[in-house]
């Protein structure tokens, strides 16, 4: 602005112009106002889940004498004499002598020196010098006839970057001729010198072959068809796509994104992290080229940046990420897909506390656009809505290569123990691996270790040790010999006696992947392992070394946790097995079946999917659990029905909406006076026909020395609820930010 209404002695410099082009856009503005009050999250926090981390800014303080300078006492006097003002703050203190630190304290305290925090923004974009040539042919061709008697090197970096026409870096131009020789021509006028932005792209080097749509099948067509009407309609529908695995969701993905890129928009893919493998990226890199961009969490701050940035500035039109790139700054949004749907990483599980799925919706209702869901296992949330019409179903009920579902059996390991086998493997799944060993074939072995604790117990007495801070078992960790808690990072020595009896017959119990490999290697001498869990794959690119690994056949078992159960391509797999399946059944959570039933279904999908045909065994405690059950008769129509009536008995979601309030401090009865008044306060302020459930202490009561209270608020139609929460955020706002109080609201919550 040239002017403005401020008195001119209010108003102040601009220091610095930080962004040409705004980064967030006015869509993206308004969308943020809306998840702020849908999640009862600060502003802020929902602008920087929008942002990539690169563009945060840094707050740096710094100081100023709020009087005159004079005001000061003398060793203070001399550090504001000359400059008005001391930059870093936090720097300036560290080295200050004792008595400037006395002065200064004593001085803020007065009023006499104000500190202010200085927000510094650092360009996330990385720049580098590059050179090129400025000379015609004919020109080049003479200077490098003079050169080459007197300066060869010179003669040699002219003669490349004139037949390149391209800008390089020293870097680049090192074979032909040093940083000196580069330099020489540049001074002579011979060349150009400048400052360019660097791609840090983090597929560099890595070439994709180019792949074609491919000729639908008849039912893929069908469901194809159905959403480009929605696209040449230019409105907004949301599919719910229900295809087993290999049934051709992924080609249609790809079929559809490329009508809207021919009608000149753009494209968002959500996968989750998990499955953002090379085998899935490289899809959308065959399909679509470099007009790709990339987002996950293995990428580096920079490189996330750089891909962001090719969005913002249009140099792409798809963005296949996970849930922060439903965010993707695109302006002219023509499809936003979800694969996996119900996958828990979709919801966020800190402030904000959004879900992508609600996100895309709202967005897609502001392009009018199509958002597609896929599955082979939606949400119960999901398909209740596609059954009452909210969003529109399309069904895939066979494998594009007519392959048979794999045969499943499940194994009841409580016969197995009655029959005297103690080990953890059946006798059944022992006679497969050897049998697949000897073919040639390879195994997938899932240990399900959620809720599935690694533990140390007295055989004796029972003692387990828990941790001094949370109220949890602490985890044995065989490497360091050590035990730690998940929670808080507490960690101790493995005893060799009790504690609480002094027995010697204290040691490790439950089951960690480590112990299953060591386990394999007992009972199958030659069988080659590899080991997929978060010790093996916390090093960037070392799930997709392992990955790579396996499907070159360099090992006859892939044994892993949840993270091998998605995205697996492989076409020697001929065996899946299941230890444990039913470990997470017993979770205190409302969707602990719908989890199971997901996860075993998703493992048994990577047995079979070529041309040899696939078997699958699941060792369980509970064969008689419907979540299991209708694994093996691969029904999900079945289960879906069974568990709807569940949740319709217990009143709980697609049925109920449930908002949970979490409470902690470090002071127990803190923690529950503040619940009891928030459940009393609801209580009187809400309808009749809601419910509110608590206080009572979370399934895990205390972590990190905090006691743990919630409260769960379950309703069909609630108008009051949101004034209801945000007047009790607000009159607890001030508690807040005194004391150790910590009050989360979830508003849709996932985990349990
Ligand atoms: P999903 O995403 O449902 O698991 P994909 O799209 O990955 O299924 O398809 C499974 C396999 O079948 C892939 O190898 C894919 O290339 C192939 N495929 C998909 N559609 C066709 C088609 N119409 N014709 C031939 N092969 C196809
Ligand atoms: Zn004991
Ligand atoms: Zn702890």
């Amino acid at each position: 602005k040239e002017s403005s209404e401020v008195p001119a002695a209010k108003l102040k410099p601009v220091q610095e112009q930080i962004d040409l082009t705004p980064p967030l856009t006015p869509e993206l503005l308004q969308l943020a106002e809306s998840i702020k009050e849908e999640t009862l999250s600060l502003h802020v926090s929902v602008l920087k889940a929008m942002l990539p981390q690169a563009m945060r800014a840094k707050y740096k303080k710094s100081v100023f004498p709020g009087a005159a300078v004079a005001k000061l006492d003398q060793n203070l006097q001399k550090h504001f004499a000359e400059s008005k003002f001391i930059e870093n703050w936090d720097e300036w203190i560290k080295e200050a002598s004792e008595e400037d630190k006395i002065s200064a304290a004593k001085a803020i305290r007065k009023g006499l020196l104000i500190v202010e925090p200085k927000v510094t923004t650092k360009d996330a974009a990385k720049k580098q010098l590059v050179y090129a040539s400025i000379l015609s042919d004919a020109d080049a061709e003479n200077h490098i006839g003079e050169l080459n008697r007197k300066a060869p090197k010179q003669a040699a970096v002219l003669n490349f970057l004139q037949s390149s026409k391209e800008e390089h870096t020293a870097k680049q131009l090192e074979p032909y001729g040093s940083k000196a020789a580069l330099e020489a021509l540049v001074k002579k006028g011979l060349i150009s010198k400048n400052e360019a932005v660097l791609n840090r792209d983090p597929y560099e080097g890595r070439h994709f072959e180019t792949s074609e749509s491919l000729t639908l099948l008849p039912a893929q067509k069908e469901v194809l068809s159905d959403i480009t009407r929605v696209i040449d309609k230019k409105i907004h529908r949301t599919f719910l796509i229900r295809g087993v695995t290999g049934s051709g969701k992924t080609e249609i993905y790809l079929q559809a994104i490329d009508k809207v890129l021919r009608n000149g928009k753009e494209a968002i893919v959500l996968v989750p992290e998990i499955s953002l493998t090379p085998q899935m990226v490289e899809r959308f890199k065959a399909r679509f080229g470099a007009r790709v961009a990339v987002l996950h969490s293995a990428l580096s701050k920079g490189e996330k940046y750089d891909e962001w940035k090719k969005i913002r500035d249009k140099k792409v039109d798809v963005v296949v990420g996970a849930r922060s790139a439903v965010f993707a700054p695109f302006e002219n949004l023509g499809i936003i897909i979800i694969d996996e749907e119900h996958e828990a990483s979709y919801k966020q599980e800190e402030s904000p506390r959004y879900h992508a799925r609600s996100v895309a919706i709202s967005r897609a209702e502001h392009y009018n656009c199509p958002v597609l869901l896929g599955s082979a296992t939606p949400s119960l949330d999901s398909y209740a809505r596609a059954q009452r019409g909210v969003y529109d179903l399309l069904t895939l009920e066979n494998r594009v290569n007519d392959n048979a579902m794999p045969a499943v059996t499940l194994v009841d390991m409580r016969e197995e123990l009655k029959s005297g086998n103690r080990s953890m493997f059946s006798d059944d799944l022992i006679e497969r691996i050897k049998d697949r060993k000897q073919k040639g074939e390879q195994i997938v072995l899932l240990l399900n270790r959620r809720g599935y604790s690694t533990f140390i117990m007295c055989r004796e007495c029972g003692y387990v040790p828990q941790c001094p801070h949370c109220d949890i078992s602490l985890t044995y960790h065989r490497t360091n010999q050590s035990l730690q808690c998940h929670y808080c990072g507490h960690r101790e020595t493995v005893p060799t006696r009790c504690p609480e009896c002094d027995s010697d017959q204290i040691r490790f119990f439950g089951t960690g992947t480590q112990k299953v490999e060591e386990e394999l290697h007992k009972t199958f001498e030659d069988l080659s392992i590899i080991r997929m869990d978060v010790d093996t794959t916390r090093r960037k690119g070392s799930h997709e070394k392992l990955l790579t690994a396996f499907g070159k056949g360099e090992a006859d078992v892939l044994l892993g946790t949840q993270m091998i159960a998605k995205g697996l391509d492989f076409p020697n797999i001929t065996l899946v097995g299941v230890l444990a399946a039913d470990s997470m059944l017993h979770l205190p959570d409302f969707r602990a079946a719908e989890r199971t039933f997901q996860l075993l279904t998703q493992v048994a999908g990577r047995a079979g999917r070529h041309d040899k045909t696939g078997e699958v065994l699941i060792q369980t405690y509970s064969p008689e659990h419907y979540s299991i059950t209708e694994v093996k008769e691969h029904n999900f129509l079945s289960f879906y029905e069974k568990e709807m009536y569940m949740r319709k008995m217990g009143g709980y979601p697609p049925f109920y909406f449930l908002t949970m309030i979490h409470v902690s401090h470090t002071d127990l009865q803190q923690v529950v006076q503040v619940t009891e008044k928030m459940s009393a306060y609801l209580k009187s302020s809400l309808s009749e026909s809601t419910k509110i459930f608590g206080p009572v202490a979370s399934p895990i009561p205390r972590i990190k020395d905090r006691y743990r209270y919630q409260c769960m608020i379950k309703y069909k139609i609630e108008p009051k609820l949101m004034e209801a929460l945000q007047e009790l955020m607000h009159s607890y706002q001030s508690d807040i930010a005194r004391t150790d109080l910590q009050i989360i609201i979830d508003t849709n919550p996932f985990m349990m």
